[in-house]
């Protein structure tokens, strides 16, 4: 049977794992827009209306400002993967975390023991 440590240690390299496999990563949003321009007789003034678009953006807080870019669809359908990766990665940190410190917990405990056994044999 492993021990506790050892099951946080293979859980812990299991995630490294994961995290050297994990794609390009981008921070932001992806975007999807229709819009009306306002322009008379235009189809997007029709009832129903048929709107323009759909348009694609990628919007990320730069400075805590939001920046946007136009993205084409293809440019968008990277954009999702790249954001969805950013995802996984800031799931598998917070994972590594939550690991390392029940591990931390018992190497802590460890550590104490030993530091009073040398004590003791002082
Ligand atoms: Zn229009």
């Amino acid at each position: 049977m492993p021990s506790r440590l050892e099951r946080y240690e293979a859980k812990y390299r299991l995630l490294a794992a994961e995290l050297s496999r994990l794609g390009f990563v981008s921070q932001g949003s992806v975007v999807v827009r229709e819009t009306s321009c306002g322009k008379q007789g235009c189809r997007c003034q029709a009832d129903p209306p048929r709107r323009h678009g759909p348009y694609y953006q990628w919007s990320r807080a730069v400075k805590g400002k939001t920046v946007s870019r136009r993205l084409t669809e293809n440019e968008a359908e990277l954009y999702r993967s790249w954001i969805d990766n950013r995802r996984r990665l800031e799931a598998i940190v917070a994972e590594m975390e939550k690991v390392s410190a029940a591990a931390g917990k018992i190497l802590l405990r460890q550590a104490a023991t030993s530091a009073r056994s040398h004590a003791a044999k002082r």
